[in-house]
């Protein structure tokens, strides 16, 4: 399943991160999903919750954050917006939009507790 190695993935950048900070609680983490990546969110915060437990990232708050797509058409060499994979060029209907942009996923920002090293990261 395809959410479930993604999970897995996620969950061990994010332990990883916790540990190089001494942390063993993370509070939320913010992933990045590409509007053309096929990733269902239901399904990757289910894998997740299913994945953390026993981890440092138990009970982390996800935030998603949906990055639109964007292609260049084959044809005619514009850029163009994408919304799905397979989306016909807007400029000229041809078929044929190459994805620039939105196909993937990634961790954007991990908040890590870090008490008893506190820091300044939430203040004003
Ligand atoms: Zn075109």
């Amino acid at each position: 399943m395809h959410e479930m190695s993604l999970a897995e993935n996620v969950v061990s950048i994010v332990d990883a991160a916790a540990k190089a900070e001494g942390s063993t609680r993370v509070i939320a983490i913010w992933l990045e999903i590409g509007a053309l990546s096929c990733v269902a969110p239901d399904a990757l915060r289910f894998c997740f919750d299913a994945i953390a437990r026993g981890t440092v990232a138990e009970g982390a708050r996800i935030e998603i954050i949906t990055v639109p797509g964007e292609g260049t058409c084959g044809s005619c060499a514009k850029s163009a917006i994408m919304t799905a994979l397979y989306d016909l060029c807007p400029h000229c209907g041809q078929p044929g939009l190459q994805p620039n942009r939105g196909t993937e996923m990634r961790v954007k920002e991990i908040e890590i507790d870090s008490r008893p090293f506190q820091n300044c990261r939430n203040g004003p």
